[in-house]
């Protein structure tokens, strides 16, 4: 439940709606707004009682919560949650586009994509140093040697970097390179890395997991905000389904969906849904269309030689012409948005 406040509620009215809360043996969440001050009441089981509530002085009212998750939710905060890395802003009015090979395979091969990447225009420069693998026998990336490859690309090329955590003993490494942390799609539900996560000082880059439900996914969303981290990203990168020409199906109504249920922004990895290249120019223009507020797409000069993932990664060409389609595409949407 939501407890709305009178624009002019006192402190001690405020205080008084959280104590309340509290002897109930619930968890108090004010939520400070331009205009208002919102109290959610967290770990209840069961419906709450809003009689309790309704009659204290300075209360306007109180709404029934929905959803089984609270403070990723547009009930509980209505306005977009907006995130800054540097000077990309994430969530904003304009298409975030990250872009970068799947594995740090080497210091030229990140230097050379980084370099395309920024010449195309691209925000956010993605690579993988630690890298999940369904085969034990697969490249699992370089480690640490890897994320000071992609230092100094950033360095080199100011662009914010991405990459992954895959369990907790990289967690502190990962997090001192990192500008975003992202958690893929086999650790959605890994809840101890997830309330991990809600302790970084870095955004989390929070991929559906490959068989989850939206209500799932914004679930482990929850932990991350429950922990004390706000700064979420949720990142649709296809769920698995019966089809056979493409990896993973591209879930694009999830977007419009987490729109309206979450004030997270939503980012769109089409390469991971796709899995052949030539599925990832028309899914990522889709994406733009439905207006995701960004997109990650895997980008590879030599993709016959990648280590990972080669067959899915756009040449720097088409990943060029791809950026200049998908912001055209965006702003279409964005401004005629109903
Ligand atoms: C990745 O982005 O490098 C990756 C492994 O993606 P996913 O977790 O979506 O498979
Ligand atoms: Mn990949």
């Amino acid at each position: 439940m939501l407890i709305v406040m009178n624009r002019d509620a006192t402190k001690e009215q405020v205080d008084t709606v959280i104590r309340t809360v509290e002897l109930q043996g619930y968890t108090a969440h004010p939520i400070p707004g331009g205009e208002r001050t919102s109290i959610g009441v967290l770990y209840n089981q069961g419906a709450v009682d809003d009689a309790l509530f309704r009659t204290l002085p300075g209360v306007k009212e109180t709404i029934a919560v929905t959803k089984p998750y609270k403070l990723v939710s547009r009930e509980f905060h209505p306005a977009d949650t907006v995130i800054r890395v540097g000077d990309v802003v994430i969530g904003g009015e304009q298409l975030v586009i990250i872009g970068g090979p799947c594995a740090v395979e080497s210091e030229e091969q990140v230097m050379t994509i980084a370099k395309h990447v920024k010449m195309a225009g691209g925000d956010i420069l993605r690579g993988g140093a630690f890298k999940p693998r369904t085969s034990p026998y697969a490249f699992h990336g370089l480690g640490e040697e890897g994320l000071k490859i992609l230092a100094k690309a950033k360095a080199a090329f100011g662009l914010p970097i991405v990459t992954e955590v895959m369990d907790l003993d990289c967690f502190d490494m990962v997090e001192n390179y990192a500008d975003i942390i992202q958690i893929g799609t086999r650790n959605m539900q890994n809840f101890s890395l997830l309330r991990r996560a809600g302790h970084a000082g870095k955004p989390i880059l929070l991929k559906r997991g490959m068989s989850a439900t939206v209500d799932e996914w914004l679930m482990a969303a929850e932990y991350i905000v429950t922990e004390g981290n706000p700064h979420v990203i949720l990142c649709e990168r296809g769920v698995r389904t019966f089809v056979r020409h493409s990896r993973n199906t591209l879930d694009l109504s999830a977007v419009p969906v987490v729109r309206r249920e979450s004030h997270l922004p939503i980012i769109v990895d089409p390469s991971h849904a796709a899995g052949y290249r030539d599925q990832v120019m028309p899914l990522a223009r889709a994406a733009a269309a439905v207006s995701a507020h960004g997109l990650m797409i895997e980008v590879h000069h030599a993709p016959e030689s990648a280590r990972c993932d080669g067959g899915q990664s756009l040449l720097p060409d088409q990943f060029e012409i791809l950026c200049r389609q998908m912001r055209a595409i965006f702003d279409v949407s964005t401004s005629t948005k109903s």
